[in-house]
């Protein structure tokens, strides 16, 4: 059975209007699929790949266009498989001018250093990195669960070539 196509992302949910996903109100979807396995994650059972529904893409873009928001990538992790979303990214960008932010537990360094998580990097405006780590766990932090996250303003740090972190978030 092939699980994974470039066509298509494994959906798990897709949240509409949700503000805890990043600023503002968001459409969020989740991915199932993620190798990080973070002690204390709050999802696990979001880690199968072959887990959730296959959506086409062109449905997702769809379905983003008329909820008519800013868009959240997570999961899962968008970046273990991120071709799907690669996609998805690219006729978000082509064809609206809303933003994009992303989960992911790897580091901002790592997906620079993978082709194909970068492609899917450079078309992000937020990037919320780094794996979940119980021990730096902060319930008073915005639109992340453990200190060691960060919230990267992607085009900033790609022209500095160092990360930029989003200001008063
Ligand atoms: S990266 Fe996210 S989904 Fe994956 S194990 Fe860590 S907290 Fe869970």
């Amino acid at each position: 059975m092939t699980v994974l196509s470039t066509n298509s992302i494994r959906v798990l949910d897709i949240k509409y209007g949700t503000s805890v996903d990043g600023v503002g109100l968001r459409t969020s979807i989740y991915c199932a699929g993620c190798e990080n396995r973070c002690v204390g994650c709050h999802n696990p059972q979001s880690w199968d790949e072959r887990g959730g529904e296959p959506i086409e893409v062109e449905e997702l873009f769809r379905l983003v266009e008329d909820a008519d928001m800013n868009v959240t990538f997570t999961g899962g992790d968008p970046m273990f498989h991120p071709e799907g979303f690669t996609r998805l990214a690219q006729m978000i960008k082509e064809r609206t001018r809303k933003t994009i932010w992303c989960y992911t537990g790897y580091r901002f360094e790592d997906l620079m250093r993978s082709e194909s998580r970068r492609a899917l990097l450079e078309k992000c405006d937020v990037v919320v990195d780094g794996r979940y780590v119980e021990a730096e766990r902060d319930l008073t932090l915005h639109f992340r669960g453990s200190r060691n996250q960060r919230i990267i303003d992607v085009p900033r740090s790609l022209e500095a070539g160092e990360v930029v972190l989003v200001e008063n978030v």
